[in-house]
């Protein structure tokens, strides 16, 4: 079947928002009016409707799936009954979740990674909130273009005007109203559309009901005020825009196109206003989505590498390139299990094709293909270039994963595991919960890359560990959330690891004679430092048998479980290079436990006398802060043994790029946000690992003493 949604008509978006500004009811509204208007001419791109569950029906998978796909036709043009024609006007819209909490997860980068464009939902009581300015700066770092909706107008409190103003003070400059609102608070009925200059009013239960008029005398004034600034910013942004608007001969069509010109280049934002509860305003959100945000075809070629030579290689934004698509979320459904989420960058995907997972060099069979809609999952046999859907039941995709035809293989995103920097205990609050735990944790991890799971050895513990504390912050709360279980944390533990900074030699002897048969192992060993990053090697250079090779595998065993159990504190060794140089054995004695006795007690000497350190985590800050707060925010990352790498002008805020390390930023958050009456926020990454200063050093023995006691 062929695709019935060209590309240029497929938006890809998500709803960002502070929590509570209305990002849910926008949605809800959003599924609601696409789903009335797409009835009238409905058409299944798909060829069955699979398990549509009354429990479904009520709520469920609209508001949680991953991405659901819906259809929309500008209000402003006029109706086409004949239903072949009023789906050739129709807009694929892929609205794709985004999560609650907003810190440099994977998570969060990936989602933002697959949309093409954002909708930014602000309470119009309280305008720009911190979680705003979070999104916002991170949208600005995935260049996706945006549109604002000051919702919540009906509120006691709530300005329109006010709430422009701390998106233009606090955000940016180029957001202009393209709807201004009639009426305050309780009397807040209707908008005025500035780029047609008509009044609209919206009827009907849930407020369906589109009706266009013109704008009463006495708010023509405020409407010429508000269009003019928006013609005049566009005029600044776009020449061929500038030219019509001097000589004054220009119409609605213009005046879309130049918001879309501008908007796709960062350089205007359309400003929205209504209200989600009370039905007001939310149809022309979606009208300005289909005209202002991108389609995947307004995107760039997307970029990859070569699997087997690293080279760049890109692909298209179009259906006749080699299939290429990103894994970006995994859930467990529960009526059809696994589904996986991609978003198709190049190429189509067919039911049955197979394919080629790039981090496990492992192809496979596609299976069903499935999408969601307002109220359903609809099985479709094809899945074409700018899609989002779920391949169902395939279990060897995690998040992340490329996948692409066998033949032209590409990575779209290289992907680094990087292995937990922080770790720290978590149990269930009730006994019964253990397995259950267990088994969300798994989930959790297979979901997240970077978020781990352990027993400790020594305390039978189950530690989590991920890429800081907000992560694992994030997954304890949904482990509550999702998988309703209560959990007691302990306070989170950095992720040392213990180096060599010489090269020694040391001999290990585990020999015993006591009645029967005895034990002997004697090794020796030479161990010196390596780079940074190189892990450590373990080179065999035993000659004539002077311990028979048979015994070499215990050497090497003994070695690596030294290596992960640490040996100054308990922090896995890395960063080394063991060379197994001389030794003997005895004809009846020898055994391999007791070979491996001997490496354990030759490593542990040989890394005492190597001048033994540890390397920390350091991190990646990103600070933003009001001007005014400057000095005291960058007083107190002195003394949290900072580097300032830079400093510069982020909007109508300071920026503060540093290297910390995460020992001294457990807390951080809370300190920035008293030291910044609430205004400040942080992004902290993991970056690499560095030597601890010598004075740490004890400290870091003592610590790890009392913590496993
Ligand atoms: P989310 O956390 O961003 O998903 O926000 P919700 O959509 O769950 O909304 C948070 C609260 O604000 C809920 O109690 C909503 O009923 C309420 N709310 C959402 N939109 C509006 C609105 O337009 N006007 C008013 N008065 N309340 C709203």
């Amino acid at each position: 079947m062929p695709r019935l949604y060209p590309l240029e008509k497929t938006r890809n978006i998500g709803i960002i928002a502070h929590i509570d500004a209305g990002k849910t009811t926008t949605t809800e509204r959003i599924l609601y009016y696409t789903g009335i208007s797409h009835k009238i001419g409905e058409v299944h791109e798909g060829t069955t409707v699979t398990d549509w569950m009354p429990q479904e029906r009520e709520r469920g998978i609209t508001i949680t799936a991953a991405a659901i796909t819906c259809f929309w036709t500008q209000t402003y043009l006029k109706k086409i009954e004949n239903k072949e024609e009023r789906i050739k006007g129709e807009y694929k819209i892929n609205i794709i979740d985004t999560p609650g909490h907003v810190d440099f997860t994977a998570e969060v980068e990936r989602s933002l990674r697959v949309l093409d464009g954002a909708v930014v939902v602000f309470d119009g009581v309280q305008g720009v909130e911190a979680q705003s300015e979070t999104v916002w700066h991170q949208a600005d770092k995935y260049r996706v273009p945006r549109i604002c909706f000051i919702n919540k107008l009906d509120r006691l409190g709530a300005s329109f005007e006010d709430s422009l103003h701390s998106i233009n003070e606090r955000l940016t400059k180029n957001a202009l109203p393209v709807t201004i609102p009639v009426g305050r608070e309780e009397n807040f009925r209707s908008v005025i559309d500035l780029i047609s200059m008509e009044l609209i009013d919206f009827e009907g239960e849930k407020g369906e009901i589109v009706i266009r008029k013109d704008i009463p005398q006495n708010l023509l004034n405020e409407a010429e005020k508000y269009r003019k600034l928006m013609l005049e910013k566009l005029a600044e942004s776009d020449e061929e825009f500038m030219n019509k608007y001097l000589e004054d001969n220009f119409d609605k069509n213009d005046i879309r196109q130049a918001i879309r010109r501008a908007c796709l280049k960062y350089e205007f934002i359309p400003v929205y206003c209504g209200s989600s509860l009370k039905n007001r305003g939310v149809q022309l959100v979606l009208d300005g989505v289909v005209d202002f945000l991108p389609s995947p075809f307004d995107l760039n070629e997307i970029k990859g590498n070569d699997p087997k030579t690293g080279a760049e290689i890109t692909r298209k934004p179009s259906d006749s390139d080699y299939f290429s698509a990103l894994a970006f979320k995994l859930a467990i459904d529960p009526f059809v299990g696994t589904l996986t989420y991609i978003r198709i960058y190049s190429g189509t995907l067919k039911r049955g094709d197979t394919v080629l997972n790039t981090r496990t060099n492992e192809t496979f069979r596609v299976g069903r293909l499935v999408v969601m809609k307002a109220n359903q999952r609809e099985e479709v046999e094809e899945l074409f270039a700018g899609d989002i859907g779920a391949i169902v039941g395939v279990k060897e995709l995690k998040t992340g994963d490329t996948i692409c035809n066998p033949k032209e293989p590409i990575i779209l995103e290289t992907i680094r595991f990087a292995e937990p920097v922080i770790w720290m205990k978590v149990e269930p609050k009730t006994k019964q919960d253990q397995e259950k735990m267990g088994i969300s944790l798994k989930a959790l991890s297979d979901e997240d890359p970077t978020f781990k799971i352990k027993i400790d050895q020594e305390t039978g513990d189950t530690l989590i560990g991920g890429m800081g504390e907000l992560h694992l912050e994030i997954m304890v709360d949904r482990l509550k959330r999702e998988f309703k279980i209560e959990t007691n944390v302990g306070a989170p533990q950095v992720a040392y690891r213990e180096t060599i900074t010489k090269a020694v030699e040391a001999e290990g002897k585990y020999i015993r004679q006591s009645g029967g048969r005895g034990q002997y192992g004697h090794v020796v060993i030479k161990v010196e430092p390596l780079e940074r990053n190189k892990g450590f090697e373990f080179i065999n250079a035993i000659k004539s048998g002077v311990i028979p090779d048979n015994f070499i595998p215990a050497v090497e065993k003994g070695i690596r479980e030294t290596i992960e159990k640490g040996v100054v504190a308990g922090y896995p060794l890395t960063d080394l290079k063991i060379t197994l140089f001389d030794g003997s054995f005895h004809e009846v004695d020898s055994s391999d436990l007791a070979f491996k006795i001997a490496a354990e007690i030759a490593l542990k000497d040989a890394v005492k006398k190597a001048n033994p350190i540890f390397l920390e985590p350091i991190m990646k800050l990103e600070v933003f802060v009001p001007a005014d707060f400057l000095g005291d925010v960058t007083g107190d990352l002195a003394s949290r043994r900072a580097k300032i790498e830079e400093v510069s002008d982020s909007g109508e805020m300071k920026k503060i790029l540093a290297k910390v390390p995460l020992a001294e930023m457990f807390g951080y958050v809370t300190v920035l946000r008293s030291l910044t009456q609430g205004r400040g926020f942080s992004y902290l990454e993991f970056s690499n690992y560095q030597e601890v200063p010598q004075y740490l050093f004890d400290n870091i023995i003592n610590n790890r003493q009392t913590t496993r006691r």
